[in-house]
């Protein structure tokens, strides 16, 4: 059997079955996209010092062994315990099973890197869903060297078509904090609810 055969085999095996493997170059492409969030008058401080500390996370990928050709994005859905560090010992023993290399990564922005490599897309309350498994998930990334495919990357990140006649969240929250009118939600004006933007959205379940 081949290696990629195996790999995806051990990956099922444990639960997962999406996942999306970019070039590192496409990675570091993401500054651009992040330097233009960053330069938006409407976002907030907070976000803008979250979005500063992401660019520089991309930037130390050009500081990494060469090795380290891709970058693996598994989502893992959400069950019983963490499902980061479990799912994250289960992926990296099976990149190494089958003689990659793997380095986990957590610092990227792994929302946006979702839904830049193909893998997930944004819902207008902020929360990202994969197809076939719904928004209770969690991604993991690794560093590695198998083969990618850049094939489903986007220079920009996109919203669910589900939201396009959906306002359930924007009616949902209590603070205003999801509008039509805006890509990102107000971050800002994001508190003190029992997360109503995400218990009422349908994409929570999504085939
Ligand atoms: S509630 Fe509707 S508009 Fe909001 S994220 Fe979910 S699908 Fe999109
Ligand atoms: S968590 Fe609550 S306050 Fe924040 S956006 Fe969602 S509904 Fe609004």
């Amino acid at each position: 059997m081949e290696k990629m055969d195996i790999l995806t085999y051990l990956l099922k095996n444990n639960g997962y079955s999406k996942w999306e493997c970019v070039s590192i170059d496409k990675v570091k492409s993401m500054s651009g996209d992040m330097l233009d969030l960053y330069s938006k008058n409407d976002v907030h401080e907070k976000q803008k010092s979250s979005i500063a500390g992401s660019i520089t996370a991309i930037e130390r990928l050009s500081g990494t062994p060469k090795k380290y050709t891709s970058v693996l994005i598994v989502a893992l859905p959400r069950g019983t315990g963490d499902a980061r560090s479990i799912g994250g010992i289960n992926v990296k023993n099976a990149l190494e099973e089958v003689g990659f290399a793997a380095k986990l990564y957590t610092s990227l922005p792994i929302k946006r890197l979702a839904v830049l490599s193909g893998l997930a897309e944004y819902g207008k309350n902020n929360v990202t869903s994969v197809r076939g498994i719904g928004s209770w998930v969690q991604y993991t990334v690794f560093l590695t060297d198998m083969p990618f495919n850049d094939s489903n990357w986007r220079e920009k990140p996109v919203m669910a078509t589900e939201c396009e006649d959906c306002n359930i969240c924007m009616e949902a929250c209590p603070k205003g904090a999801i509008t039509k009118e805006r890509f990102l939600f107000y971050r800002e004006k994001c508190k003190g609810c029992n997360t109503e933007c995400y218990w009422s959205c349908p994409l929570n379940i999504r085939s």
